[in-house]
């Protein structure tokens, strides 16, 4: 594992001023930590304002979502442009929220991972199966089938502005964290089905984060595992010490492996 990813998505909270006291207090205490790419994905209404508290720090920052055309009639939806003027350079697309809660259509992530890259921004690709998905044992199929529809526009795998978070659905927000050995098979899947979709790309350095219901409590057991490159954390990266403690155990878990 190269350099630890430590990813908060924000969700629907905090405030800009909430959002703007925490990304300084956060850049102080990222200082002690250099080993870690820290990245934080606040609420579009806040990325300005945060963005001024991180200017001159190492963290960066992203849009939670945005439309993949330039622009036009589309009330409520911010495009990637808008992204990188308010200071992004990353944006997470096809977060389990916005595929199941928000119904977002398949054949528009291709065109936001297309858009997006075009603009500048770095992508998070968010994929992970249901509950009834894994039971019925098709978290592979599942897998297979949204990394091929959203990177479906690729010819190559951008190495360096494609990370991949896997996050079984039934693990976010819910308490229920994957066990070490479902995790690292998952990320063994996402790994397997990157090589088919591009084999005469070097995927070497390809990062696969994990999300779902990590804390400082199961952060070691996680990162410690082969495939884990580092974590995208909702809950408890709203929390500026349980945040900084889950980067903390992730640095120690790089220093002994
Ligand atoms: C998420 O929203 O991406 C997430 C992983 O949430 P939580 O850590 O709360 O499960």
């Amino acid at each position: 594992m190269g350099t630890p990813v430590i990813a908060g998505n924000w969700k629907m909270h905090k405030t800009p001023q909430e959002g703007r006291t925490f990304a300084r207090q956060l850049s102080t205490k990222a200082l002690n930590l250099p080993e870690v790419d820290f990245i934080l994905f606040p609420s579009a209404t806040g990325l300005h304002s945060i963005h001024e508290a991180l200017v001159d720090t190492a963290i960066e920052m992203g849009g939670q979502n945005m439309h993949h055309e330039q622009s036009g009639a589309f009330t409520g939806e911010n495009s990637a442009e808008m992204l990188v003027a308010c200071g992004c350079q990353w944006v997470l697309i096809g977060h389990s929220e916005r595929r199941h809660v928000f119904a977002e259509p398949a054949d528009s992530r291709p065109l936001k991972v297309a858009t997006a890259l075009g603009a500048g921004l770095k992508v998070m690709l968010c994929v992970g199966e249901l509950l009834e998905q894994r039971d019925q044992g098709r978290t592979q199929e599942v897998l297979r089938e949204q990394l091929s529809n959203d990177l479906g526009q690729l010819q190559r795998f951008p190495v360096e502005s494609v990370v991949i978070a896997y996050e079984p659905v039934w693990a976010i927000g819910t308490g229920v964290v994957a066990t070490t050995q479902q995790a690292g098979e998952a990320h063994g899947m996402v790994r397997g089905v990157l090589r088919d979709l591009y084999p005469d790309d070097d995927l070497g350095a390809v990062k696969v984060l994990y999300g779902g219901s990590v804390k400082s409590s199961n952060a070691a057991e996680l990162i410690g595992t082969p495939g884990i490159d580092g974590f995208l954390i909702g809950g408890a990266s709203l929390e500026l010490d349980e945040f900084v403690n889950i980067a903390e155990i992730a640095k120690q878990e790089l220093r002994s492996a």
